[in-house]
């Protein structure tokens, strides 16, 4: 089975934190073992790291991928190239300082392989604001322009950490459906990172994706978490239409505390085993693991 992962900070362990294989959530052994077709490595870039410098620390990051390579795991360029039965993984932004300084900064990194962004991380920076500071101010000029331009280039617009004044402005003036690679459902736990009921059916209404993130604390207001609660947030969204739109996202190596049974990526059976016990078919199945993350990609080409 395709199984996609669509948010990991592995790049800033290995990049920045200098940690080890020993140390991450996610190793190339792990991938193989959990049967993970396509794993989302993100190079993250705020304002916290060495300097503050987000060019240095998004550079170090992108280095780092070559810890992948060299184990094996191959880059792509798009979900399909992937095929299933490989261990590959791909680029993604979170956070788009890198794109402050120009349109034209988006269309290097395309060429550098990032396929998908998240205009924002917790900061404010000058493309849009976070959830974490409010939920009314929406993007800049600048941000609209960015996002435009990373729709055109076939880079998905990733709304995790965004605030709703900005998702809005995605689907009144963006040109293709945007994506949240690493967000659960406001109705099961009512935290701000997560998506509420109207956000969720605006997805599923234009064909955009969503990463159920596997952190405990956005996926239950007790902080504890398991397969089945994942599971929860997974059916919660295809009760709601959205069985073509949703899948994993589990920003392994960004939480400190993890769902009991799910603490890597080796351990996706588990995953799959929960969606299995709430019901879900084979059929079913298979989209939810990563046709669904392919055929988003197909929508937005
Ligand atoms: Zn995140």
């Amino acid at each position: 089975m395709y199984i996609a992962d669509t948010h990991s900070d592995t790049l800033f362990s290995l990049g920045v934190s200098r940690a080890t294989f020993a140390e991450t959530d996610i190793t190339p052994a792990r991938l193989r073992e959990g049967g993970v077709t396509l794993q989302t490595l993100a190079l993250w870039s705020g304002p916290k790291g060495p300097g503050g410098d987000f060019e240095a620390i998004a550079e170090a990051e992108y280095a780092a991928a070559a810890h992948f390579s060299q184990a094996g795991i191959r880059q792509v360029d798009d979900p399909s190239e992937a095929k299933d039965g490989e261990n590959c993984f791909m680029l993604s932004l979170e956070g788009c300082e890198v794109f402050q300084k120009g349109l034209y900064a988006v269309g290097e990194w395309r060429e550098r392989g990032i396929r998908m962004g998240a205009l924002v991380w917790n900061n404010v920076n000058t493309l849009g604001t976070p959830a974490k500071i409010n939920a009314t101010d929406g993007l800049t000029d600048y941000g609209i322009q960015v996002a435009r331009e990373m729709q055109r280039l076939g880079i998905a617009v990733d709304v995790s950490h965004l605030n709703e004044a900005g998702f809005w402005d995605l689907f009144s003036k963006g040109h293709k459906p945007p994506m949240a690679s690493h967000s659960c459902c406001r109705t099961l736990c009512d935290h701000f990172r997560n998506l509420t009921d109207d956000q969720i059916r605006a997805m599923i209404q234009y064909g955009g994706f969503i990463g159920v993130n596997f952190y405990p604390a956005f996926l239950s207001s007790d902080k504890k978490a398991d397969a089945v609660t994942i599971a929860q947030h997974i059916d919660h969204i295809c009760q709601l239409g959205g069985v073509d739109v949703v899948g994993f996202g589990s920003d392994f190596d960004g939480i400190e505390i993890k769902p009991e049974d799910v603490v890597h990526p080796g351990q996706m059976n588990n995953l799959l085993d929960a969606l299995r016990t709430y019901g879900y078919n084979e059929d079913a199945l298979r989209k939810v693991a990563g046709q669904n993350l392919v055929d988003y990609y197909a929508r937005i080409r």
